[in-house]
């Protein structure tokens, strides 16, 4: 049988192998192939080798001119829908205001919960969708999208309805997940809220298949392990799989939680010490690290070094929201992690494609194999490493989804 197109002249092809994540030294194995092709049938990936080694007939040929190309990156943590703008928050905090003064001056997350609240379905969709595409263009492929900013059962709905519209129009992959973010200012109505979420939310979600994943932020000022463990071991009942925000500004037990139920991914990490560290490394659960928060909110780095020393199995995220993240690309999200959180390059590549496909619980993606999606990225230049490298100018010259090219 013909396969129906064949790409060459790629100067090198980069991907990492095999279904499962890269743990530890695992890592930094990448598959190098020079003057490389690729043959793509259906959307999928037909067959991947040296150029001299393709035998086979296509129905038509591809010449790239001599560039790398590499899977599509996957963008396993955004939070990509919301209305509003934290314009002055930025300039209130650049200027020295506290976390809290910008709270109780109407700022902060529960300005963008107000804002999302009072947006429609097609307003919410208008805005996130140049977000989305920056993504892409930056070479993500397939990119997860939370809810989170809705704070009542019908508001997270609709939050998702609108994640849900947003995959209908965008080119690029959307992934649902269920962020169960802050709990209600009133402490008195936390118990309440976890009874909605775990009543009404969570198996309204899974019946309507709004989403595949539930998340819950663990932390000091949100949910208590307590509190999360009844919301994710109920979500595994619908199965839903299950992630947690944890360890961003103090560890309180959700690595451990985490890992307890099986999560996908446990993601921040800036706060995890030693014990978390390991306690994540012997698992199966990927450490999603997010650099960008690092940089706009000036905290401490996520232990990336330490956690791919002790085995863990490392994923790159944008996290691109308004308040914590403003970084509208995937690239520059790896090119961070190898400059703050001491990655190498061929680890940011893992990171921010097989291992991120893995923290969405998908394998078929995030490496160039034949059977998987034929998502991938062609860069402007002939190395690989460009990716990385590059800081504020796109190293991605075109980004193609299921065999098709769609930016570029
Ligand atoms: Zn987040």
């Amino acid at each position: 049988m013909k396969t129906e197109l064949l790409v060459t002249g790629i100067s090198e092809l980069v991907t990492a192998e095999g279904a499962a994540a890269r743990h530890g030294r695992s890592m930094s194995e990448l598959k190098i192939v020079k003057n490389a092709a690729m043959a793509i049938s259906g959307g999928r990936v037909d067959w991947v080798g040296a150029r001299g080694e393709w035998e086979g007939e296509a129905e038509a040929t591809l010449d790239l001119g001599g560039v790398a190309v590499l899977p599509g990156l996957v963008d396993p943590h955004t939070h990509a829908v919301w209305a509003g703008d934290r314009l002055g928050d930025f300039e209130a905090r650049v200027a020295g205001a506290t976390y809290e003064e910008i709270l109780l001056a109407g700022g902060g997350i529960r300005s963008t919960v107000r804002a999302t609240a009072a947006a429609t379905l097609e307003e919410l969709v208008r805005l996130a969708n140049p977000r989305v595409e920056a993504l892409l263009r930056s070479g993500a492929t397939t990119i997860e999208v939370k809810s989170g900013y809705g704070f009542a059962i019908a508001a997270e709905v609709a939050m998702l309805e609108a994640i849900a519209a947003l995959a209908v129009e965008s080119k690029a992959r959307i992934v649902a997940t269920v962020l169960i973010h802050l709990p209600p200012a009133d402490a008195a109505e936390r118990p309440r809220y976890v009874e909605q979420v775990c009543g009404e939310l969570i198996p309204e979600v899974a019946r309507r298949g709004l989403a595949t994943a539930v998340d819950v932020f663990v932390e000091r000022e949100a949910w208590s392990v307590v509190e999360a463990e009844q919301m994710l071991v109920c979500a595994k009942k619908h199965r839903l799989a299950v992630k947690l925000h944890s360890d961003q500004f103090h560890s309180i037990g959700g690595v451990e939680l985490g890992v307890r139920v099986g999560a996908l991914s446990v993601d921040h990490l800036e706060a995890a010490g030693e014990a978390q560290i390991a306690a994540i490394a012997a698992s199966e659960t990927v450490a999603t690290i997010l650099p960008g928060v690092s940089l706009h909110l000036g905290i401490p780095a996520a232990p990336g070094r330490k956690l791919i020393d002790a085995g863990a199995a490392v994923a790159v995220g944008t996290d691109l929201n308004p308040g914590s993240s403003p970084l509208f690309s995937c690239a520059a999200a790896l090119g961070l992690a190898v400059r703050m959180n001491g990655l190498t390059a061929q680890e940011g590549i893992v990171a921010g494609t097989l291992n991120a496909a893995c923290a969405l619980g998908l394998s078929d993606r995030g490496r160039l194999e034949a059977g998987c999606l034929a998502d991938f990225v062609v860069l402007r230049g002939a190395d690989w490493r460009e990716l990385v490298y590059v800081l504020g100018a796109n190293a991605v010259r075109e980004v193609w989804v299921g065999g098709r090219r769609v930016v570029g």
